[in-house]
């Protein structure tokens, strides 16, 4: 008997050269076949009157054959065999191309089911090469619903056909139950086999529709046992609880007070910490909202029952201001802050490990090569990732794993809707700062087009002249002749030349060294650069308060969280704030989606839209890795499913985990392979 992890291989049909063309879509296994699901259906099930079929509407209708099928050979190439057809309404003459065999298969006086085509011109109309069955045995190409399946070359819809019906009938009996039979009966939920079988060869739609709630809730299901599982590895660790603490010298340092949203997650830190097991707590706070206070309490709790905290920060730029920052608050506190990243001279680096290593640095700032690294530590309990939506589910459990189950907390920038933060961070317990420090202004975005390139030089001059300094941000770092967008490169040079030849306009993009990045950087926050053009590279976390204004080349190029995420780079300090768009796009869908920008500063309202309008892929783009890939859920569409799977999985749970070996944990190892590490 087959089984489902077999490569596709093992089927009659499929040699090397097809199992190649198949594994580019993602197919190796029998499971992977079964689990290939259509993208979409067309119905045959309905059949017409000859009289009734309409031009370019594809049907199927019953018909006998009336004339011997005559071929003529028209040149080399071209075979031209002519039938007609009638039913009890009208005639049709019908024409295949290069199909010599049909007058084998189409017998004049006998009746078939066709399905077909009908072209007509000012001179008649014919159908050519339409598909037909015998009249006894219709089924698979005409009076269904015919999945249609993504396709690639080599691969013909009829091709995936075959296939998946020889999968489906080599697993018939091994396809799993991954359901519990409780939670089956209780969501009312069709078995495997027929939910499978039926999602390809439906027999009505009402049918395709149970197949595919109970595909949806399956998937989710398996989805949501395999995060509870990280979830309790990393909780089930014992740990010995921070004793209560008095928090107020760490409070009486702060310049001001904080927001009741800081207070209240601090709070939640706090009660994580003194419990005997690790945190694993997520803090969601729009950009601005007062992240690092949050982590720096944190820390501070660490450092005052005699633990380490390592604060990785996703670039050097940004491990260097929190540092600074940090710094500052904790030395009157005699907690001592270091520094370690890549670009450290090599004595201050080994300065820097020595403390590390010996426990008088406390509080270790750095990037992920802090727990990548051949860095050692005294006493490290906790770690906190900051701007951290690029770090997936797996990695944050090896992460934990790796650095021996301390307390973990990620800081978010990116505001995720509610329910896909279930299913990026569903590992996690969440805090949400949702309410920004008093006086903040709220940056004022626009929308232009081209047309008024002139008056925006003008308003950067403006700026500049009034002491500020602005970011121009474009979405491509090199000219390219195809796309017409504008380059960070070329951009730079062309307004440093002809527009702003008495100003410094700086260049940062994500192809150059890190050295050079920060010295660029360094420029630019010492106020030495007036206008710096860059890449997405400063979207994450950089602090410049005296810039004012933040202008986004072909801004139809973004995300709308994305732009959010550059907004945030001004409107930090006093000083008013202005974000432009620039787009001459003419989708007024696109426009749409740019104007929100302009009416909210409200990120978690923008994120939502976001993920709306262009669905997870999209909004998380190409820097996504955390997600696995769902075959049939929907992140969009089939959230409320995704409620109850995890209700499911969590009752589930409760009374028993999977065998190792289980066809349950089996799927699991599958949804989450691209964190192999993390099952074995
Ligand atoms: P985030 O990391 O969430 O984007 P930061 O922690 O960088 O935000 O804080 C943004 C700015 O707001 C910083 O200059 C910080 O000093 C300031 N800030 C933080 N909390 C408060 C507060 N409660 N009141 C006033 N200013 C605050
Ligand atoms: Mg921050």
């Amino acid at each position: 008997m087959a089984s489902l992890f077999d490569p596709v291989t093992t089927l009659p049909g499929i040699g090397p050269t097809r199992a190649q063309q198949l594994a580019k879509l993602n197919i190796r296994t029998l499971y992977d076949l079964i689990a290939y699901f259509p993208r979409d259906y067309e119905d045959r099930t309905r059949l017409r009157a000859i009289a009734d079929l309409e031009v370019d509407q594809p049907a199927c209708f019953e018909a006998i054959v009336i004339s011997h099928p005559r071929t003529a050979h028209i040149r080399q190439g071209l075979d031209l065999t002519k039938v007609t057809l009638a039913d009890q309404t009208a005639r049709l003459s019908v024409t295949f191309f290069n199909q010599r065999y049909i007058a084998d298969h189409l017998l004049y006086g006998q009746s078939y089911i066709f399905y077909g085509k009908l072209e007509g011109d000012a001179r008649g109309v014919q159908m050519i090469n339409p598909v037909f069955e015998p009249l006894e045995s219709p089924g698979i190409l005409t009076r269904r619903i015919l999945p249609l399946y993504g396709l690639t070359a080599g691969i013909t819809n009829k091709i995936l056909v075959k296939a998946i019906g020889a999968a489906l009938h080599a697993c018939r009996n091994s396809l799993p139950e991954v359901l519990p039979p409780q939670v089956r009966q209780q969501f009312r939920l069709c078995d495997a086999a027929y939910a499978y079988e039926t999602i390809h060869h439906p027999a009505d739609f009402d049918a395709l529709a149970v197949a595919q709630k109970r595909l949806i809730f399956e998937e989710f299901f398996i989805f949501s046992v395999g995060l509870a599982m990280m979830r309790a590895r990393r909780t089930e660790i014992p740990h010995i609880p921070y004793a209560v603490c008095d928090i107020s010298p760490f409070l009486a340092q702060l310049p001001f007070p904080l927001t009741g949203a800081q207070q209240r997650s601090i709070d939640e830190i706090a009660a994580d910490l003194q419990k005997p097991k690790p945190m694993n707590r997520l803090v969601q706070g729009d950009v601005g909202s007062g992240k690092t206070m949050v982590a720096a309490a944190a820390a501070y709790l660490a450092a005052v029952n005699g633990k380490q905290t390592a604060l990785m920060a996703p670039t050097e730029i940004l491990a260097e201001q929190h540092h600074h920052h940090l710094q500052a608050l904790f030395e009157p506190l005699g907690i001592s802050t270091v520094l370690l990243t890549g670009s450290l001279g090599a004595a201050a680096k080994r300065a820097a490990k020595a403390a590390i290593a010996d426990g008088t640095a406390q509080v270790i700032i750095g990037t992920h090569a802090l727990l990548t690294g051949d860095v050692s530590f005294h006493s490290l309990d906790l770690v906190i990732a900051d701007e951290q939506h690029r770090f997936g589910v797996g990695q944050r459990a090896a992460l934990s794993a790796k650095a021996g189950s301390p307390h973990l907390l990620v800081m978010s920038a990116t505001p995720i809707p509610r329910t896909l933060s279930l299913i990026l961070y569903g590992d996690l317990d969440l805090s949400i700062i949702d309410e920004l420090p008093p006086g903040r202004q709220t940056i004022d975005t626009f929308l232009v087009g081209e047309a008024m390139r002139p008056r925006l030089n003008a308003f950067i001059r403006k700026q500049v002249d009034h002491g500020n300094q602005v970011y121009i941000v474009c979405p491509a770092v090199e000219e390219n002749e195809e796309t017409a967008l504008k380059s960070a490169e070329a951009w730079a040079d062309t307004l440093q030349r002809t527009v702003f030849p008495d100003l410094t306009v700086g260049l940062l993009h994500g192809r150059m060294k890190g050295a050079e990045k920060e010295a660029v950087m360094g420029r630019f926050s010492r106020g030495e650069i007036h206008i710096l053009v860059s890449t997405t590279v400063i979207e994450v976390g950089v602090d410049v308060p005296n810039a004012t204004l933040m202008l986004v080349e072909n801004a139809e190029r973004f995300g709308l969280s994305q732009l959010h995420q550059l907004r945030g780079r001004v409107g930090r300090g006093k000083e008013k704030s202005f974000c432009v768009l620039i787009s001459d796009t003419r989708s007024t869908e696109t426009r749409q989606r740019l104007k929100a920008l302009c009416q909210t500063n409200d990120g978690f309202q923008i994120a939502q839209q976001d993920l709306d309008l262009r669905g997870p892929g999209d909004f998380f783009g190409q820097r996504q890795h955390g997600l696995p890939t769902f075959k049939v859920a929907s992140l969009t569409c089939d959230l409320d499913t995704l409620k109850l799977a995890q209700e499911a999985a969590a009752n589930y749970l409760a009374d028993q985990v999977p065998e190792p070996d289980s066809p349950l944990m089996a799927r699991i190892r599958a949804l989450f392979s691209n964190h192999a590490t993390v099952f074995n």
